[in-house]
């Protein structure tokens, strides 16, 4: 046990990868104007280097910040000064890592030679995931095709795959995972979902009937610079990995680069925030890649796309307060996907539109696939509430992904039952 651990701090020393030793996330509840006030203004102490992990909601919401080691007692001060109380979510972010990186080493031991003793219950690097896309298509050649939408800023193809059982251009459900790179649960209940489509596709009454209607499109690693760069370099990595002209910041944020209310409120215009927009709508090709797909199929009737953590499922708008013309039915679907997830295991998910639940956001993904006429657009924020927060510990991958697929579900049925 030791000696892995060991193993994985070397092997993570090895590799040049950021560490976070010491660094420590700490977990803020406004309860007064004042106080939030407070909290927002941290957002610009740049010096400070802090990662929000959960950006100031309102009054009672949980703020999460990632705080670095020599920025923690100067902060620490700060906020008692003002008489901001916090409490420690992690202790070490550095220790949790370690955890992780052992994990999937000792997940890695095997290599797949099917997708039947592949290891779902470990996080895999880009190259795993890709092998498995590989053997699940040569598996099951009359259900499954991968497609490559485009190519990423770093020229990564950009993979869907598909679940097909014919026809041509059905009425679709698109699901896409890991925008924002360093979700990790996200990806992994990807590669689940996928597996779960094959292995229920004849047996499951509710998903053979939408495969006898409509196809599901499914890309499970939507942002692979990112991806790459959180197993190579900097596991809080969230953003594309682009060169923004006149400043030394990378990336974007993908999921503000979307030509909904773009460069609004809830986006940032500075290339060093975690939610740039880009310099202009589409910039990404990760998104135009999305963007023009959606487009030339023309009959995507269901969207989702997947983030973590918080365990929300959100509907339109982010960008505006006007309520969507669909709010009623949007509300009626998600607090039957919610109850079906929480079936499960208890799970307790709050749902909502994204400006209602959580915060004014614009450029967001479902605000511009529900302004294409795509009426069920969701997205989802995955387990926990801040206990591991983006490291969630592997072995909650599988739970994860089989109460999500619940909720997913009830999606699906939804839009087969209300095609035109
Ligand atoms: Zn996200």
């Amino acid at each position: 046990m030791r000696g892995l651990v060991l193993l994985a701090a070397l092997v993570a020393a090895a590799a040049g990868t950021e560490t976070f030793v010491g660094h420590q996330v700490l977990r803020i509840i406004p309860t007064s104007d004042e106080e939030l006030q407070k909290v927002q203004e941290l957002q610009d102490l740049e010096e400070l280097q802090l990662d929000f992990w959960l950006a100031p909601r309102g009054l009672g919401h949980p703020v999460d910040v990632r705080v670095p080691f020599p920025s923690l007692q100067p902060l620490k001060a700060h906020l008692e000064a003002n008489g901001v109380s916090y409490s420690i979510m992690i202790e070490d972010v550095q220790e949790l890592l370690d955890q992780e990186q052992m994990e999937m080493l000792r997940g890695r031991r095997q290599m797949p030679v099917t997708t039947n003793t592949f290891n779902y219950a470990s996080y895999h690097t880009l190259d795993e995931i890709y092998t498995f896309m590989d053997l699940l298509v040569a598996e099951n050649p009359n259900l499954v095709s991968k497609l490559e939408i485009g190519r990423s800023t770093e020229n990564r193809p950009l993979y869907v795959l598909k679940f097909s059982k014919g026809g041509t251009n059905r009425p679709a459900v698109w699901i896409d995972t890991g925008i924002h790179s360093r979700e990790w649960v996200t990806q992994a209940s990807g590669v689940w979902f996928a597996k779960q489509i094959v292995l229920d596709h004849e047996n499951d009454e509710g998903l053979a009937s939408v495969l006898d209607k409509m196809d599901i499109f499914l890309e499970i690693v939507t942002n692979p610079d990112g991806f790459a760069f959180t197993q190579t370099q900097n596991r809080m990595w969230r953003k594309t990995r682009s060169k923004q002209s006149g400043s030394a910041c990378i990336g974007v944020d993908p999921n503000r680069n979307w030509d909904a209310g773009f460069g609004g409120p809830g986006a940032s215009g500075n290339p060093c925030s975690e939610t740039y927009h880009g310099p202009y709508a589409n910039s990404e090709p990760e998104v135009k890649a999305i963007v023009d797909f959606v487009k030339n199929h023309g009959n995507i009737k269901a969207f989702v796309s997947i983030h973590s953590y918080s365990q929300l499922l959100l509907y339109p708008y982010g960008y505006t307060r006007t309520p969507v013309p669909d709010q009623k039915e949007l509300h009626e679907v998600s607090a039957k996907a919610v109850a079906a997830l929480s079936s499960l295991y208890g799970t307790k998910y709050k749902y909502g539109s994204i400006i209602t639940t959580i915060y004014q956001a614009s450029g967001g993904t479902i605000d511009w696939t529900y302004n294409q006429g795509i009426k069920y657009s969701f997205t989802f924020e995955l387990r926990d509430t801040g206990r591991y927060g983006f490291l969630l510990p592997a072995k909650q991958i599988v739970p994860t992904a089989q109460e999500t697929w619940l909720a997913l579900k009830v999606i699906m049925l939804h839009a087969r039952d209300h095609l035109n």
